[in-house]
């Protein structure tokens, strides 16, 4: 008889890993499959945003930053750097560490919650008497297969099994001239010129940490528009700050023939202008969104159904069409980011035990981790223009901010939108030092719904950067009083 258990989840990413451990936490007897694998064949949790997503470009953004910094602003504090130099091996060997670290991490939590892990490539088999069963096919060259293949069965299967980089048509990844985010993570040299198709977060990341290495940087981008889902404001705010930083950034092209020449990639392309241009670099990556990936799941065994773009079809709970089959993550609708994967596992798995879990879509925050950084939550302007919600906006800059002074880092604002009539906070965005952090406090806000006025009222340490969010606040009720 096949092993039996009460929730199989297929994928450890953040969001089958979380599901795996909220579930084991309420009592389930849980497993959870998944193929990563390292360098040396063994397993590697944690999916996409582990190993080729969040953790190592944020590892290779903090990396770069120091590189940048020591080179350009370590003078300005009266600290003169000679002799300065970059040793790429050691920085990405650094970063495979931080990936191991959060690798490792992931498996000792499984061990501690009592998660049966399978390294193993998992597919629908069969559904009888209220069972799914689960074919768990050794993942390839893995250094210690399991044995040959082998059938469980589950009362519940949660299916979080992520995506994978979008092609360009005739332009397939070869992960050493034409890069995904794989190869754009692992490069060995600093190409001296490099093309970024795709200006959107992924684009932007990955274009930094090699301009701020040393590349000449070209990023294309066909949307007439810079970061059209952000607050325009903010996104003007940013496209000169990188401008002035030296990444050039194109709006509006159409990308045309890519090929692999023998001094490189070389990108044809019409400009903004209607131009005809052609860009020869030493690298190309391609950064234009992510597809969700159920390559090898086999959801036709069981008649699992998947929507026109190939995500699988949830509603609001993440409910499939099949019962007690879930799916959560990049591989169904919505924003893919590692933390709203979380959210969804957790909230999957407190429904399985009856519980009440729920994600709140308007309170997910957004984050570019670039220099300056670009943070927001709910509502921007151009939203609540287009639907005609009437609202009052208060910004805040950061030049007037007396901590980033002090950092040395003062480009950017918080601006922060209310209701014009009850005052609640709809949106909040900023461009500038650690947005990451700082809009942690807004979403708290918008959850427990409070106006800007309680902002405005709340007592935020000096000298902080969280001063520039309560003096937004006041902005908003313009009576800012450090501007
Ligand atoms: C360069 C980059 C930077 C990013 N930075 C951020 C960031 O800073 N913040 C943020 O929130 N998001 C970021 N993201 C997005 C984030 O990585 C994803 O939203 C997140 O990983 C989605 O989690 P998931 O659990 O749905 O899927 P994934 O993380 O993709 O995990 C899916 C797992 O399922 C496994 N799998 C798939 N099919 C099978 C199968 N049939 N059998 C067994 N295993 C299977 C895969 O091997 C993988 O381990 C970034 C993405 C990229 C590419």
């Amino acid at each position: 008889m096949s092993k039996q258990f009460d929730v199989i989840v297929i994928g450890g990413g953040p969001g089958g890993y979380i599901a795996a451990i909220r579930a084991a936490q309420l009592g389930f007897n849980v497993a959870c499959i998944d193929e990563w694998k390292n360098a040396t064949g063994g397993p590697a949790l944690g999916g996409t945003c582990t190993n080729v997503g969040c953790i190592p470009s944020k590892a290779l953004l903090q990396s770069s930053e120091h590189f940048e910094q020591a080179g350009h602003h370590f003078a300005d504090h009266g600290i003169n750097v000679s002799g300065l130099s970059l040793d790429l091996g050691k920085m990405q060997g650094r970063k495979d560490t931080v990936v191991k670290q959060n690798n490792d991490g992931v498996l000792y939590l499984f061990k501690k919650n009592k998660v049966t892990f399978f390294h193993a490539r998992a597919s629908f088999s069969a559904s009888k008497d209220g069972f799914y069963d689960i074919k768990v096919s050794p993942a390839k060259d893995v250094a210690a297969p399991a044995k040959d293949e082998e059938i469980i069965s589950g009362k519940h299967v949660i299916v979080a099994t992520g995506s994978v980089a979008r092609e360009l048509p005739g332009a397939p990844f070869d992960e050493n001239m034409i890069l995904s985010n794989v190869g754009a993570l692992r490069m060995g040299a600093v190409p001296k010129k490099l093309c970024l198709i795709g200006a959107g977060v992924i684009g932007l990341e990955m274009g930094s940490v090699w301009r701020r290495l040393g590349s000449d940087v070209t990023v294309l981008e066909g949307l007439p528009t810079f970061l059209g889902a952000v607050d325009q404001q903010i996104a003007k705010e940013a496209l000169k700050a990188f401008t002035k930083q030296g990444l050039k950034i194109q709006l509006g092209v159409k990308v045309g023939e890519i090929k692999v020449v023998e001094s490189g990639v070389s990108v044809a392309y019409v400009d903004a202008k209607g131009q005809a241009q052609v860009l020869e670099v030493d690298k190309l990556v391609v950064s234009i969104g992510r597809v969700a990936n159920t390559a090898g799941l086999a959801p036709e065994a069981v008649g699992l159904s998947l929507d026109e773009r190939g995500a699988i079809l949830v509603d609001g709970d993440c409910k499939t069409n099949l019962s007690n089959v879930w799916a959560i993550g990049d591989v169904v609708r919505g924003p893919m980011l590692a933390h709203k994967a979380e959210e969804e596992g957790v909230a999957v798995a407190e429904r399985i035990a009856g519980q009440h879990g729920h994600v709140n879509f308007n309170t997910v925050p957004w984050v570019i981790y670039t220099h300056p950084e670009i943070a927001w939550v709910g509502q921007n302007e151009e939203q609540l223009k287009a639907v005609g919600r009437a609202y009052k906006a208060g910004t805040f800059p950061f030049l007037a901010n007396g901590r980033a002074r002090a950092l040395g880092d003062t480009t950017g604002m918080v601006k922060m939108l209310a209701d014009a009539a009850t005052d609640e906070i709809l949106g909040v965005h900023i461009v500038g030092p650690m947005a990451s952090e700082l809009i942690a406090e807004c979403v708290v806000a918008m959850e427990f719904r409070a106006s800007s006025e309680d902002i405005a009222r709340i007592c935020h340490a000096h000298p902080s950067l969280s001063e520039a969010t309560k003096e937004a606040a006041l902005a908003v009720d313009k009576r800012t009083l450090n501007f």
